[in-house]
């Protein structure tokens, strides 16, 4: 019986997933985005499980390399582009698609000469003012883009969604209204939903859809849960009890003893802490499951240990499992309860925790990932 905490990763959750995302926009592509890990669920394993979607993307080149020295040979995006003239060899080398989202990357590819000329998306800035060229002077770039040697073809469209997490947020139609035009102009492939633009905004689906979160099974909506939109839970991290005991009424549990027992109770000791990811900041009460019986997190959580309220479960042993979000437990909840979303609590996993893989296709093709 391993007592390391564990993400078990359903592989068939997160296909089932993909497909919620293709059934919310019919007929457009999807490019899967698995940057950061895989938002703390392993690169390599779910690009992998991931068979059906039409590309992958990433944020930067080094995640692109993982994927392509693990034996991917589709499609990989590079949304931050390539930042220098050796990314850019590199990225051309290896048959990678950057984002063109800034006139310096202009001037790279206007002076590159690599080994063969790059497929590439023209990033255009409609409001999130981070990435990108502003909508007067995408047109300028766009043509520059389409007339250079090192580029192959002529680019796809794209822009990001700031406030699609808010159905009702005005910023995601003006954002559309800025992109209108140019889509109009040029009809070249489009891309600009994200996970919440692919549930919430039809009207964003373009030709493409970039799907990150909701392949992981979360909502991407303010106060939403996975389970409103049909997605299941990739992710469950679990870990065992590693310790009961039976305390006093006023005894003090943890770092500064800010927490006490309200009563004689017994107290668990779950071996799982802030340094395998687990939040530090959860507020108290948060809940658990214990035997998949919900109880709560009492006391500080520290690096290797949570304590848990056993007063309703006297049953509970040494050895039993305990979940501390995933099947049975929205990540939604957890986060709304450390005041965060659930992308930093998956991309928080250390690498301490245990990966077991479950379900997906058989990996007999594993090394066309
Ligand atoms: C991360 C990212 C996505 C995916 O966003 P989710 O909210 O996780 O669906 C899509 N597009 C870009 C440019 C991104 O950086």
């Amino acid at each position: 019986m391993a007592f390391v905490p564990t993400a078990r990763i359903d592989l068939d959750a997160l296909r089932h997933n993909l497909a919620v995302a293709r059934a919310a926009a019919p007929g457009r592509k999807a490019m899967a985005v698995i940057k950061a890990d895989a938002y703390g669920h392993g690169l390599a394993r779910i690009a992998a499980a991931l068979g059906d979607a039409d590309a992958l993307a990433v944020a930067r080149l080094g995640e692109a390399v993982a994927l392509h020295d693990a034996g991917c040979r589709r499609p990989i995006v590079l949304l931050e582009g390539c930042l220098d003239a050796e990314e850019l060899a590199e990225a051309a080398a290896r048959d990678f698609v950057p984002v063109v989202h800034h006139s310096e990357q202009l001037e790279l590819l206007r002076t590159a000469r690599p080994a063969r000329p790059l497929a590439c998306w023209l990033k255009v800035d409609t409001g999130m003012h981070r990435l990108g060229f502003a909508p007067d002077m995408a047109a300028d770039a766009f043509t520059q883009l389409s007339a250079m040697d090192s580029v192959r073809g002529q680019p796809g469209l794209m822009t990001h969604l700031a406030n699609a997490d808010d159905r009702w947020d005005p910023t995601t139609a003006a954002q559309l209204a800025l992109f209108k035009p140019l889509a109009d102009r040029f009809a070249v492939p489009t891309s600009v939903a994200n996970s919440a633009g692919i549930l919430g905004c039809p009207d964003s689906h373009g030709d493409w859809i970039r799907p990150g979160l909701m392949l992981y099974g979360a909502s991407p909506f303010l106060n939403g849960k996975g389970g409103d939109d049909s997605l299941r839970p990739v992710m469950t991290l679990s870990a065992r009890l590693i310790a009961v005991n039976q305390l006093k009424a006023g005894d003090p549990v943890g770092y500064g003893g800010s927490w006490r027992c309200p009563q004689d109770m017994a107290v668990g000791v779950v071996g799982i802490g802030y340094g395998d990811g687990y939040p530090r900041e959860i507020a108290g009460d948060t809940p658990v499951l214990v035997n998949g019986r919900q109880t709560r997190i009492v006391a500080r959580v520290s690096m290797d240990m949570v304590t848990v309220d056993l007063s309703g479960l006297p049953a509970a042993r040494v050895g039993d499992p305990v979940t501390l979000w995933g099947e049975g437990l929205p990540v939604e909840r957890i986060a709304l309860a450390a005041d965060t979303i659930p992308y930093t609590l998956f991309c928080g996993i250390t690498s301490r925790v245990q990966y077991d893989y479950v379900g997906g296709k058989a990996p007999a093709r594993e090394n066309q990932a």
